[in-house]
């Protein structure tokens, strides 16, 4: 292996670190804890992992963790009161609702009762606005996480030729967007894009978001790229019955030519969750009307 290894877990941590001493500093100021409510409907075991997961790390932060658990047979009104009731609450700073939803329920329609300002997940229509245009709002966890370790790892992003794989509005719009907003020249690339490995041989960043086990392959890439794997994919092992996790990138063949890359797992994925906290340090310090320095965390 010639790449370098983009550490996201060790990203992840020390961003922990530094958004926890901040959320003391936050409670010292405004008399309360920093809140985040995590709202899960039905029993989908993943779901259950990440949001068991985002409660530790929520109160390993000292911010306070509000779950509410509701049955998979949830009316929609009923969800949605839920969510009116957060959005009135204001020891919750930020609302996050795990996806996907049951079918009965429309998710564009619990997105848009989210109050904007307590939309830590930065899937509301005004939040997507408000990256468009380049004001502050929230912005998506994954997409941002990738671009701290990308900046972490570069620098200066500016005139650098970036390929994101994806157009979702949760992962690939927003990564480029924010790609856009450090003066990258940005290519969107999805399953319509002709020649995919000839779009992906111009970057000098790539960003792949596709759901598609190693898609992308050693010859796609120029040589010294730096190559960041969102994609998580469950996939037979060598050990019969056994599964395990890979990317969307070809790690063993990529990591051959790119100059530096994230590993799955320990790569995007530990920054998610992170930089949920970020944010909701972000809109705790918004809405009790308190300074944080734009370049804090
Ligand atoms: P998604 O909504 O399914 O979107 C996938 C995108 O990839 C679509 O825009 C699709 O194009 C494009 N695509 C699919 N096959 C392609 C191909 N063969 N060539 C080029 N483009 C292709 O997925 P998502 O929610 O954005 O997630 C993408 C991946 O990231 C998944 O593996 C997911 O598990 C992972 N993920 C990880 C994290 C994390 O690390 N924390 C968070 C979110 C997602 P069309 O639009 O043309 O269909």
């Amino acid at each position: 292996m010639t790449a370098a290894l983009i550490d996201g877990k060790a990203f992840a941590e020390s961003l922990r670190g530094r958004v926890g001493e901040l959320a003391a500093g936050f409670q010292a100021k405004a008399g309360r804890k920093a809140g985040l409510a995590v709202v899960l409907v039905g029993e989908d075991p993943a779901s259950q992992v990440y949001v068991r997961n985002k409660g530790k790390q929520t109160v390993a932060c000292g911010m306070a963790s509000f779950e509410h658990k509701l049955p998979a047979e949830t009316a929609e009104a009923d969800l949605l009161a839920l969510v009116e009731r957060l959005n009135a609450d204001p020891a919750v700073d930020g609302i996050l609702v795990q996806l996907p939803l049951p079918p009965h329920v429309d998710e564009q329609k619990v997105i848009a009762t989210i109050n904007p300002d307590k939309d830590v997940d930065g899937f509301h229509v005004v939040n997507a606005g408000r990256l468009a245009v380049g004001q502050a709002g929230f912005v998506p966890c994954t997409p941002l996480g990738c671009v701290m370790l990308l900046r972490d790892r570069l620098g200066d992003l500016a005139g650098l030729e970036a390929v994101v794989i994806g157009r979702s509005n949760i992962v690939g719009k927003p990564m480029a967007q924010l790609l856009l907003a450090q003066s990258c020249t940005v290519t969107i690339a999805h399953s319509r894009t002709r020649d995919l490995p000839g779009v992906v041989r111009r970057a000098d960043i790539v960003v792949a978001a596709a759901g598609r086990a190693e898609m992308v392959k050693a010859d796609w890439i120029k040589p010294g790229a730096t190559v960041i794997d969102v994609g998580i994919n469950r996939v037979p092992a060598a050990e019969a019955g056994k599964t395990k996790l890979v990317g969307d990138v070809d790690f063993a063949g990529v990591s051959e030519v790119a100059g530096a890359i994230t590993p799955v797992p320990g790569g995007v994925g530990p920054m998610t969750i992170a930089v949920l906290l970020r944010n909701t340090l972000v809109a705790a310090h918004r809405n009790a009307g308190l300074e944080l320095a734009a370049d804090a965390i």
